[in-house]
């Protein structure tokens, strides 16, 4: 495995330094003596809670996950800010105020625990991990085996028996486990296929972004499926920018 440096370590590095906040209340002290990375994860939490996040379940998900050791050492002073960043083979770990806002969809009128549910687009693991801790069982897809490999040693540390780390075509869904009750995709195409519909239990529900037909070209908004006793029903969400879902294996 390959070694991470940890979080402290980085910080007290000479040449490190973590970007200034933009709030002040948030400043930190110059070179991060003593500072270790679950206060800069509460300082996270707090602003994710100040955009609205309310589930009490999703705000301890991410206050626990160490968000830098899924990231490059080189951007590891940028983890906890709120945006995307390179993992590799043109892929990104999404914003964890997108990461926080999906799950908490996920958990909406969900009492406790989810049961068993679905991810397509593993990336580097980070949300593989959060869900981890929101459901009784993640089965987790990633289609580029680089990145199936990378989440698989950013994770082993770990050590989470109820993530399942898949190298595969998500676009089929994984039939062997379905039904899901509940499916979050990180990755957007033109349209849900089919497979992720069919593969939803009865009361489930689906979130991810779709290609929406207005707009720009390849603007995307977040898409939220309830598969009742009746049919689906949709409700289309906020715009989001997520890199494409893609058939097949890479
Ligand atoms: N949640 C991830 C975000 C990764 S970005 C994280 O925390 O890092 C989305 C990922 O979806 C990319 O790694 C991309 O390769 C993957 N992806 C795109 N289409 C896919 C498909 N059909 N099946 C599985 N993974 C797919």
């Amino acid at each position: 495995m390959k070694e991470r440096p940890s979080f402290p370590a980085q910080l007290n590095r000479s040449t490190a330094k973590i970007r200034a906040p933009a709030s002040p209340a948030a400043q930190m002290p110059a070179h991060g003596i003593g500072l270790d990375s679950s206060a800069v994860r509460q300082h996270m939490v707090r602003r994710l809670a100040s955009q609205g996040l309310t589930d009490p379940r999703v705000l301890a998900a991410m206050q626990q996950v160490e968000r830098h050791r899924f990231v490059d050492s080189a951007l590891v002073n940028q983890a906890y800010e709120d945006t995307s960043l390179p993992i590799g083979l043109g892929q990104t770990i999404s914003k964890p105020s997108v990461v926080a806002r999906m799950a908490e969809l996920l958990c909406q009128g969900v009492g406790g625990k989810l049961g068993r549910i679905l991810e397509i687009g593993t990336g580097c693991g980070y949300q593989a991990a959060v869900l981890s801790l929101l459901a009784g069982e993640v089965y987790s897809m990633e289609r580029l085996r680089g990145l199936h490999e990378k989440a698989r040693d950013n994770l082993r540390y770990l050590r989470l028996p109820n993530l399942h780390l898949l190298f595969g075509d998500g676009m089929l869904g994984y039939a062997k486990g379905a039904p899901y009750a509940a499916i979050i995709a990180a990755a957007g195409g033109d349209a849900v296929p089919q497979a992720w519909l069919d593969q939803l239990a009865v009361g489930g529900r689906l979130v991810a972004p779709v290609v929406s037909g207005s707009g720009a070209p390849g603007q995307q908004t977040l898409l939220v499926i309830d598969k009742t006793a009746q049919g689906m029903r949709q409700s289309v969400l906020e715009g989001v920018h997520f890199v494409p879902l893609k058939s097949g294996l890479a």
